[in-house]
């Protein structure tokens, strides 16, 4: 029996474990102190009222036998109808037209993340950017391709640039990013989008916090950019758009026009999804169909403006202090530079001894996170304004 020996090149995943087994720690001997959680990825909103109507009347469809729903629709790899239209309707506001064909519902971006890779071969070359989301990096490990990196620094504004000296097949792009909150523009994208499709790559282009961009210069779907319908896919989620972290339920974008190796990858992903996968259920869909309704953008957008409003206050603390950050503007995260030249987790420990509040450290995202630290819009307004005046209080003194 060989087992997959790739998965010993994985690191522990020691970020988020160590994070909360420090602030564990700190909680039981100081048991009277109030520690705040600004390194939560996690929304903490309820989900919108339509959302919730959506999903009761959903449920009691499934209580009759003349609207009971079983498995969801094949033709459209289990997508239902409205759920494909409501979407297609957000790209058209977008100045994006997509056939249903090209949209595939699934149970959020992560999954579909990691499944892509099914239709690549395993002697393609990745390049990711440094610092990444943990997902990109580990998913390829697992199925050992090489994997390079394009640095993401303060002189690049941690926005990467093509290098036509670098020669990869699979691409990711994130943005609005996780963790530095930067977004790329348009001209910025379309530099990646000719680069691709000068060497036959693929973009895989995660937009997963699209709809924290308020800026018109920026993108919020690659499709906005000419020639991405020959050289990229977007993988989209309900999770920070519409609190749906715990319900599950996001998209993939494969444009028909996408062929590589003389295949067309949105063939091959339907053929994928259809044998390997059952689909998102009625409920979720009936949910997730609410969100880009009328009164369902108008309610979210009330969720978006509440998380909007605890990154500026973050970013107004840190301006305050003179401290260099990306993000905060249109993006949920801040990542910002450890102040007095300290190293990730040294400003982690003498934040949460200190301030009693617990951030991110960068140099869990990569080589080029060290120095730096990321903080969440995520919180509570309460539980923010309160992290951001112990902070500036601290660094203040
Ligand atoms: N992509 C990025 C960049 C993320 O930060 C996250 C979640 O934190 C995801 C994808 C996962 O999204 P989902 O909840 O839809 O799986």
């Amino acid at each position: 029996m060989n087992i997959n020996e790739h998965f010993k090149e994985l690191k522990e995943n020691y970020l988020f474990a160590t994070v909360g087994a420090k602030f564990a720690a700190y909680q039981k001997a100081h048991p009277e102190r109030k520690v705040i959680k600004l390194s939560i990825g996690d929304v903490t909103r309820p989900l919108a009222p339509v959302v919730i109507e959506a999903m009761h009347r959903a449920v009691d469809d499934m209580a009759h036998r003349e609207t009971f729903k079983g498995y969801g629709p094949d033709q459209t790899c289990y997508g239902y109808d409205v759920l494909l239209d409501s979407i297609r309707n957000s790209y058209a506001r977008k100045g994006v037209s997509l056939g249903a064909d090209e949209i595939f519902i699934s149970d959020g971006a992560k999954s579909d993340c990691g499944n892509i890779l099914d239709l690549f071969s395993a002697d393609n070359t990745v390049l990711v950017p440094d610092p990444v989301y943990p997902v990109y990096l580990d998913t390829n490990l697992m199925a050992g391709r090489r994997i390079l990196f394009a640095d993401a620094n303060a002189s690049n504004g941690f926005l990467p640039l093509p290098d036509d000296g670098v020669r990869a097949d699979i691409i990711y792009i994130c943005s609005p990013n996780n963790p530095t909150g930067a977004a790329y523009n348009r001209e910025q994208l379309k530099l990646w989008v000719d680069y691709a499709n000068r060497m036959g790559a693929v973009i895989l282009y995660d937009a997963a916090y699209e709809y924290f961009v308020t800026d018109p210069a920026l993108a919020r779907s690659i499709f906005e950019v000419e020639g991405a319908r020959t050289c990229a896919i977007e993988l989209c989620s309900y999770s920070k758009t519409a609190g749906f972290t715990g319900v599950r339920c996001g998209y993939t974008v494969v444009p028909r026009e996408l062929v590589r190796g003389g295949m067309r990858l949105n063939r091959m992903w339907a053929r994928r999804q259809s044998t390997k996968f059952n689909g998102v259920s009625y409920i979720t869909q009936m949910g997730a169909a609410a969100v880009f309704t009328e009164e369902g953008e108008r309610q979210i957008a009330e969720n978006l403006g509440y998380y909007r409003n605890n990154a500026r206050i973050i970013s107004e603390c840190l301006d305050g202090l003179g401290i260099w950050y990306t993000g905060g503007k249109n993006s949920p995260y801040i990542w910002l530079k450890c102040p007095g030249g300290m190293e990730s987790w040294a400003f982690f420990d003498y934040l949460l001894e200190n301030a009693n509040v617990v951030g991110t450290p960068g140099s869990g995202f990569g080589r080029n996170g060290e120095g730096y630290f990321r903080l969440t819009a995520f919180g509570t307004e309460e539980n923010t304004r309160e992290a951001c005046r112990r902070i500036a209080a601290l660094l203040q003194s």
